[in-house]
């Protein structure tokens, strides 16, 4: 065995391969990730030094896509891939604007129960909750999320950065339709992804090299992108480039505007 288990209490974090929140983390410049995950980052910039400037406006949508929902009325968020606490996180952007706003957070990284207790500390009129568990398991998801969720009233599905994780055959479009199907009329899916439209090469190496050390890469194009909000109504501007989604919202990342950053964001609310 190459690698070591460190335990952070009950929780065992397998160092010995790279994991996608501790990669994230490490673009973002956190101190949650290893040096399998340093390594593989250094790949990755190494394809495009732009990785980190888009992880933070992978964000940056994640916080204007929270508030304008949140100013539409919106008081409940299902955040599914939540990746490793970094401030602000959903919850803090949607109590910021409802304190009564409650947050189900829910990711399948062991890296990311370790650290839950930065995303528990609620509003007291608010209430967050976090779960541990598996996008391709929807019923264990919706079933937790029951506990503070109420589900006859609108619910903000949050989807950000996570499904270019899951591949076509592993359901990625059945499952969203399964989540959304639980969710009553008013809800919204919110969701980036990444793309390979812009940088296909790039995007190649990089899907191989992931592969190698584990991680499914599922690029997908705009149109594929666009598929996951069939059933649904788009908000304007309707599926865009990430940084372009309601830039008014927010402040621009630096870097941003020194090309494509490649991946889409859109908003979409359920009829
Ligand atoms: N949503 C956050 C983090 C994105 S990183 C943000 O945009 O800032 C992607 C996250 O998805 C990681 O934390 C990873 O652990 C999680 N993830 C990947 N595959 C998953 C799966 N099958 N089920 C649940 N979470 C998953």
């Amino acid at each position: 065995m190459t690698g070591q288990d460190h335990p952070t209490g009950a929780v065992r974090i397998d160092t010995s391969r790279p994991h996608p929140a501790r990669m994230y983390d490490w673009y973002l410049g956190g101190k949650d990730n290893y040096p399998v995950d340093e390594e593989m980052g250094r790949q990755m910039l190494a394809l495009d030094p732009r990785v980190p400037v888009m992880a933070r406006v992978n964000r940056a949508f994640m916080h204007r896509a929270t508030r304008w929902l949140a100013e539409r009325g919106v008081r409940q968020f299902l955040d599914i891939g939540t990746g490793i606490p970094t401030e602000p996180n959903l919850h803090q952007i949607a109590q910021g604007i409802a304190t009564d706003a409650r947050v189900v957070y829910c990711d399948n990284d062991p890296i990311v129960l370790a650290h839950a207790a930065a995303l528990l500390r609620s509003t007291p009129d608010g209430l967050t909750e976090y779960l541990q568990a598996d996008v391709r398991d929807p019923a264990a998801i919706v079933e937790g999320a029951r506990k503070i969720l109420d589900f006859d009233r609108p619910i903000a599905l949050s989807l950000i950065a996570l499904l270019h994780f899951i591949s076509d055959e592993d359901g990625a479009h059945e499952l969203v339709g399964r989540l959304l199907s639980e969710l009553p009329s008013g809800s919204y899916l919110m969701m980036t992804h990444a793309t390979a439209d812009f940088t296909p090469e790039e995007s190649a190496a990089a899907i191989a090299k992931l592969r190698a050390a584990g991680i499914t890469l599922a690029l997908r194009s705009r149109e594929e992108f666009g598929r996951f909000f069939r059933d649904l109504e788009l908000v304007e501007p309707g599926v865009a480039v990430v940084p372009e989604w309601h830039p008014e919202l927010g402040e621009p990342v630096p870097g941003q505007e020194d090309g494509v950053i490649p991946g889409y964001g859109a908003v979409a609310r359920k009829a």
